[in-house]
């Protein structure tokens, strides 16, 4: 089969590679969706990724597929059953997954190898995070269920409810999912991002306002400013990934505020943060990393729903030759590749 293969920075192989064949407790997929991520993007650049095995490793995490061969011990899944895979599966038996916290399994297992005509799913994964296709969902919709779960375990780590004025930093999929959610919830989403069709966007999703990208200190007051009558936003959420917008979702937020820092920064990154927020203000500043077994199960109920625009997401469909130029130009959008020959 032809399969897409990491070989080192930038260096993104189309190959000639064996069929997978299932161990035990494995499946292995004919896959019928598989997306573009902007994690794949940063993963080709850097070569490697702590979420990929070591070189020469298979490439692409988002997918869902039809199953061609059931390993030995694989109970409740049988060939030709339509199936969801999250990209990952935790534990449950590390101390963070026995204090409730799966997102930060020590011990996490991750699928790798979606961008070719079959997909081998570690064990772990079919145990705990495969799930049937819900009847009606198209494939490519499908195989959102991974950003989807990120975002809905990001909301999770919101407080602010119906009512609440939430600023939401970044238009790019995470963060246009994220307002949707908060949407959903009854927050009235602020959404800023620089490109007007992101904007457009977030209100097909339900922000009630979205504002330009504010690039300096005035810009910054002017947001917070523009909410809670001068005071600021009851939250902001960070979904771009970069430091300088987690020091202005600091610096938009009112006092009492909480700020949720989602979009993952370059490696070796600091932010310099204003103590005066933190301390006088009680500002609450979290976290979120991944998903967790349950909001992936939560996504994929949303993706059968439809309960927001998500195939706006979704760009055209592309070759696996031309998987490496579409994440070089890095647009932002999520593309479906042809994986079938
Ligand atoms: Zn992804
Ligand atoms: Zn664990």
């Amino acid at each position: 089969m032809r399969a897409l293969v990491l070989h080192g920075p930038d260096d993104l192989r189309l190959e000639e590679v064996p069929v997978p064949v299932p161990g035990p407790g494995e499946v292995v997929l004919r896959v019928t969706g598989a997306l573009t991520c902007a994690t794949d993007a940063k993963m080709m650049r850097q070569g490697g990724h702590p979420a990929l095995p070591p070189n020469p490793a298979p490439f692409g995490h988002e997918a869902c597929g039809v199953v061609a061969s059931v390993g030995e011990g694989v109970t409740g899944v049988a060939e030709d059953d339509e199936v969801v895979v999250a990209n990952s599966a935790p534990c449950g038996a590390c101390p963070p997954c026995a204090a409730g916290r799966p997102s930060l399994c020590e011990s996490i297992v991750y699928l790798s190898g979606a961008f070719a005509e079959y997909l081998r799913v570690p064990a772990r994964i079919v145990q705990r995070n495969m799930l049937p296709l819900p009847p009606g969902l198209p494939p490519r919709r499908a195989a959102m269920v991974e950003p989807l779960a990120c975002a809905v375990r990001g909301t999770e780590r919101v407080q602010a409810g119906a009512g609440d004025e939430v600023v939401v930093l970044g238009g790019g999929v995470q963060g246009t999912l994220i307002a949707g959610l908060l949407a959903g919830r009854g927050c009235l989403v602020t959404l800023c991002d620089p490109h007007e069709a992101r904007r457009e966007r977030a209100i097909r999703f339900g922000a009630v306002r979205a504002l330009d990208a504010p690039r300096d200190p005035a810009a910054v007051q002017a947001v917070k400013a523009a909410h809670g009558g001068g005071r600021g936003p009851a939250a902001v959420v960070e979904a771009v990934g970069r430091p300088e917008a987690w020091e202005a979702a600091v610096a938009i937020a009112r006092p009492g505020g909480e700020v949720l820092l989602y979009g993952g920064c370059a490696a070796g990154t600091t932010v310099t943060l204003p103590t005066f927020p933190l301390h006088y203000q009680e500002l609450a500043i979290r976290g979120s990393y991944h998903h967790t077994p349950d909001a992936v199960r939560e996504a994929l109920a949303r993706l059968a729903a439809n309960d927001a625009p998500y195939d706006e997401l979704i760009g055209d469909e592309i070759a696996l030759e031309q998987v490496a130029d579409v994440l070089r130009a890095g647009s932002g959008e999520k593309r479906p590749v042809r994986t079938a020959p």
